[in-house]
């Protein structure tokens, strides 16, 4: 097991004695030595896995990591191991702990679209920018664990303002609807440890060892819950590398990196300096980029990959010129080197550069994954049919009632909603709740008041039938039972409804395999769905070319990778440029490049349009960055270069004498 790590590697994954932190580059096989450490903790040190987690940056990646864990450890080794993200884990730490946390075990999870609706009810004044701005402030606030009492205090400008007289009213509806938001599931616990010693005990002594990947982009409040449960012992080994630092922009603060040291001065720090991943040619081009950053830590990187092929650099008219250039390209390389489909990735800035992507594989019939994209879960189809599973799950939850109440119609209008609103407003109880008090009579009008409770009467059976049959049996009833397919019809044109019914199915079948894999009823299952929808639906193994945004990419690892509109303006980004944050682009770069293995295609446009006109887009400065000697430039007469064919034939050899 640890027989094949490397010298330091080795060191990492045995030592025991302290915090351990491993910094080292993209490549270097800091996600191997969480997994070697797990599979020797288990089997070498007698701990159970019960008593460990690893901590990932994504629902993906824990996937992957459990499975390599798998290799590692017979089944019966890893029972109990915990491999998840630090929200899912604070789903576990508040579902165990929820009275402590004043809520019930069935709260639901509200995603990203749902607590800004929220945002909007109680800001009527706001326009759509402002709102955003407001929705953003006070999400910030929460991970970086400001209440609002400080953060009242704190406000220095009209946004912040207008999100400090909110934030308070907008913590009370949550918790009216017995819901929490994304960045509760680390708040949450960190305020319970706080404040409750006996719980944070209990969870130390049941995570007796934390790992954390990906560390560089851990934000605040998560690295408090870290320290919270590895405790004084500083049971844990972090890994990271801050040249990967991607998500300051959403609270992460690479700052952790140092502060880890200042907070365990017995941190023992383990550098990695050979790459496994990639041909030299591309980490020469990945180092020098990087070195345009001012440095925080002092890294260096080796590959024995051999040198490798340039990096090619190709000029394209514009983007559907690009999307044409990169399949066929990617077509011709499959075809003469007989690799999979899957062992190529397209990856991007923006999520808007995908649409084009997708289309032009659709024409020519290459079958592809994407991750990472617009959420499949945020279509309004899947949020009709989850509007009604979390009301199952949570009768409080009053944006779920009011969605679920209201798609298909039941002859309930706003009007009633409002009359029942009111009445459960003065009563301090959920709508659904108040529509079965003998109350609600005086105030809302009988044949309405009918329905409402026909309604709520229905929801109850299902949720009787959820509990005891299997997850897919009672989805399918249930939508039968809505009428949701003929509603699509009647509501859409034909070719829309088509696709919104085909998604509704693929998410019953899927949640249904979920069911089944998991052992999980539908209301167990429904409680972790908004979680998977902020990261990314499980893709099944398939042979499909990857897309991902840049962001999504970070991690993994293919053999040949295209990498598209490198331009100024998309990357870095315009909004980067302008903010003087072209440092955390040039790190997002760096990820881009350091995901191939052996190839590495970059394509920029010479024009692109924006709000109808056409614009001359300059390639980015980034492409210089690489320096001269790892690239190819555009060349149109495609002569093989002599230094090309020696690259090439030492390439060949590098690779025969590793397989
Ligand atoms: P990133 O910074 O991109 O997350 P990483 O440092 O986590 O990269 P890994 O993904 O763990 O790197 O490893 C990169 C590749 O190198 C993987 O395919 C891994 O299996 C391989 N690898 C790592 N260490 C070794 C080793 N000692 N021997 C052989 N292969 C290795
Ligand atoms: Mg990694």
């Amino acid at each position: 097991m640890l027989s094949t790590l490397n010298a330091p590697q080795r060191e990492a994954a045995k030592y025991l004695d302290g915090p351990c932190l491993v910094l080292a580059g993209a490549g270097s096989g800091k996600t191997r030595v969480i997994t070697a450490k797990i599979a020797h903790l288990v089997k070498t040190c007698g701990m159970s896995a019960q008593n460990i987690a690893a901590i990932t940056f994504t629902n993906k990646a824990a996937k992957e990591m459990q499975e390599r864990v798998g290799h590692l450890l017979s089944g019966g080794e890893s029972k109990g191991l915990t491999v998840c993200t630090f929200h899912a884990l604070g789903v576990r730490i508040v579902r165990q702990e929820a009275k402590l946390a004043g809520l019930k075990p069935q709260f639901s999870i509200l995603d990203a679209s749902d607590t800004h609706q929220i945002v909007a009810d109680l800001a009527t004044n706001a326009d759509k920018a402002m709102l955003k701005a407001i929705h953003w402030t006070i999400s910030g606030w929460k991970n970086a664990l400001i209440t609002p009492q400080e953060a009242e205090k704190l406000a220095s400008d009209e946004i912040e303002a207008a999100a400090a007289k909110l934030y308070p009213a907008y913590e009370k509806t949550l918790r009216a609807y017995q819901a929490v938001d994304f960045d509760d599931l680390i708040a949450l616990p960190v305020r319970l440890f706080d404040e409750h010693p006996e719980a944070r005990e209990r969870w130390q002594n049941k995570l007796r060892y934390l790992l954390v990947d990906e560390y560089q982009d851990t934000n605040r409040a998560q690295y408090k819950l870290l320290r919270q449960i590895a405790g004084v012992r500083g049971a844990f080994t972090a890994v990271g590398d801050d040249d990967q630092a991607i998500y300051a922009w959403r609270g992460a603060d690479v700052e952790n990196l140092n502060q880890l040291a200042r907070d365990y001065p017995n941190l023992r720090v383990i550098k990695l300096e050979q790459n496994y991943r990639s041909t030299n040619r591309i980490l020469t081009a990945a180092n020098t980029l990087i070195a345009n950053n001012e440095k925080m830590f002092d890294k260096r990187l080796w590959s024995e990959h051999g040198i490798g092929d340039p990096i090619h650099i190709v000029a394209t008219r514009d983007a559907e010129n690009e999307a044409e250039v990169v399949i066929k390209r990617m077509q011709a390389h499959k075809f003469e080197c007989r690799t999979h489909w899957r062992d190529y990735a397209i990856l991007y800035r923006g999520n808007h550069q995908a649409r084009l992507i997708e289309q032009t594989l659709r024409n020519f019939k290459v079958p592809y994954v994407i991750s990472g994209g617009q959420s499949f879960f945020d279509r309004a189809e899947i949020k009709d049919i989850t509007s009604y599973l979390r009301l199952l799950l949570n009768p409080d939850d009053d944006l779920a009632f009011i969605r679920s109440m209201t798609t298909p119609r039941r002859g309930i209008g706003p009007a009633t909603l409002e009359a029942l609103g009111n009445y459960a407003g003065k009563r301090h109880i959920g709508l659904f709740s108040a529509a079965f008090e003998e109350g609600a009579e005086q105030h809302v009008p009988h044949r309405q008041l009918e329905a409402v409770r026909e309604f709520g009467n229905f929801i109850n059976k299902i949720e009787y039938r959820a509990q005891r049959e299997p997850a897919k049996q009672v989805l399918d009833d249930l939508i039968r039972a809505i009428g949701y397919e003929a509603w699509l019809y009647e509501h859409c044109e034909q070719r829309e409804a088509e696709t919104k019914w085909s998604n509704v199915s693929d998410f019953v079948g899927w949640l249904g395999r979920k069911g089944e894999e998991d052992k999980k009823n539908l209301l167990e299952l429904t409680q972790t769905i908004a979680l998977i929808s902020m990261l990314d639906k499980e893709d099944e193994d398939f042979d499909g070319v990857q897309l991902a945004t840049l962001h999504a990419s970070k991690g993994l690892e293919w053999p040949h990778v295209f990498l598209i509109g490198v331009e100024e303006g998309l990357l870095p980004h315009q909004s980067s440029i302008d903010e003087d944050k072209v440092e955390e682009e040039r790190r997002l770069m760096y990820v881009g490049v350091t995901r191939a293995q052996r190839s590495l295609t970059i394509t920029y446009c010479d024009r692109r349009k924006a709000a109808g006109e056409w614009h001359t887009v300059e390639p980015s400065r980034f492409i210089e960055e690489l320096g001269a000697d790892s690239v190819k430039r555009p060349d149109k007469n495609a002569v093989v270069s002599k230094e090309d064919a020696k690259a090439k034939l030492a390439n060949l050899r590098a690779m025969l004498g590793r397989t």
